[in-house]
């Protein structure tokens, strides 16, 4: 054979292997897709920024640990998620993870997923009347509203100053039981003035049923707040809003700056919030907002895959309430997690520290 026709056989062998390998074995770093389990993951919208992170957060943890994932927001409409919920249970999901956003609509569909065998977490809003729920992954809401009405304690400095002040209450979805925890906590620091007349509710609205917000809609308590003042404030001052949600409390703060509030005459109430949303937080920085509570929705991801991972290997899941989420049919064994309140003087520590909002989102 002369040399040149080897060197062409040679070149001819190496080419083909070559192609032999990119067609045939699998590259390393092929994953086992076949073999991993499903989590279907239902969010309840993408209006507010923290069940984006929520779902994304949980998308890699869970995919780190080597579950496939269908991630899916319902646009905050019933149909759509129960939907996408049928639809996760008819791909074969192993397990649902699921933020309602009624808590109440989900029994058929949960009905339909016990059947299949499939585990269900609540997660951060609890599914109520149904025993197909296995576990609830959470914060201490009951806690969050502590935080909110001792936000408005401090901001007012009730326990020292004479007063009386006027505020107004805002509550959550009354179809969302965190609502009502989240009030019930708040009233549990500001009842006692209320009754003590240091606050004073101006319009007489207080209880869930007078002051609960439907779908947390900030467009909704913008309006609310707005016949507020035109009906209870044309002479005097609302001096706190409780707000119990960040989307709220700038539709809030909308009205009040509609009708003169923000300078230095006539400065801002205190208004609280949650989630640490980057609205709020240039809002806290702008003197506009005083506070939001904020809840690590990358640590409840991480919290919630270990949940399932364990119950999936039939290992002793981590809980750390039994006692107080009664959904209607059973107490659902719960981990609740811990919120933190958040103004101006810690927000950097708190949420750019940690890498949950950046200094850039924040300019
Ligand atoms: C969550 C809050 C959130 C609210 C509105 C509640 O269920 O616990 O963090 O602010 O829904 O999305």
């Amino acid at each position: 054979m002369s040399k040149k026709l080897f060197y062409n056989l040679l070149a001819v062998l190496m080419l083909a292997s070559l192609v032999l390998t990119a067609c045939g074995a699998p590259a390393a770093t092929d994953a086992p897709a076949g073999d991993a389990k499903l989590v279907g993951i239902s969010m309840p919208t993408k209006t507010s920024t923290r069940w984006i992170s929520d779902g994304e957060s949980m998308v890699k943890v869970f995919e780190d640990m080597g579950y496939a994932t269908d991630l899916q927001f319902a646009d905050d409409d019933i149909p759509n998620q129960l939907a996408q919920i049928e639809n996760m249970i008819t791909k074969g999901a192993d397990v649902l993870v699921i933020a309602a956003i009624d808590g109440t609509t989900l029994s058929d569909v949960l009905q339909q997923a016990k059947d299949a065998g499939v585990l269900v977490i609540a997660y951060d809003r609890l599914i109520s009347k149904t025993a197909n729920v296995d576990y609830y992954a959470t914060f201490d809401n009951f806690g969050v509203g502590v935080i909110m009405g001792t936000q408005i304690e401090t901001g007012l400095d009730l326990k020292n100053a004479a007063g009386p002040f006027n505020i107004e209450l805002f509550g959550g979805s009354p179809d969302d039981t965190n609502a009502f925890y989240f009030y019930d906590g708040a009233m549990s620091v500001l009842q006692p003035y209320i009754d003590s007349g240091k606050l004073v509710v101006q319009s007489g609205q207080m209880g869930m049923d007078k002051v609960g917000t439907l779908r947390w809609d900030g467009i909704v308590a913008q309006a609310r707040m707005d016949n507020l003042l035109s009906a209870y404030y044309t002479d005097k001052r609302v001096d706190a809003v409780l707000s119990p949600y960040d989307g709220l409390s700038i539709g809030i703060l909308s009205s009040l700056k509609g009708v003169g509030y923000g300078t230095a005459d006539q400065p801002m109430p205190v208004v609280t919030g949650q989630d640490a949303e980057v609205a709020s937080v240039k809002s806290i920085i702008a003197g506009e907002q005083s506070y939001t509570v904020f809840k690590d929705t990358r640590e409840l991801a991480k919290q919630t895959a270990a949940m399932v991972d364990a119950a999936l290997k039939g290992q002793e899941v981590p809980i750390n309430d039994t006692k107080t989420y009664d959904n209607g049919v059973k107490i659902v064994p719960s981990y609740l997690l811990i919120p933190f309140s958040v103004d101006i003087t810690n927000y950097e520590e708190l949420l750019i520290g940690s890498g949950y909002i950046t200094a850039d989102q924040l300019k």
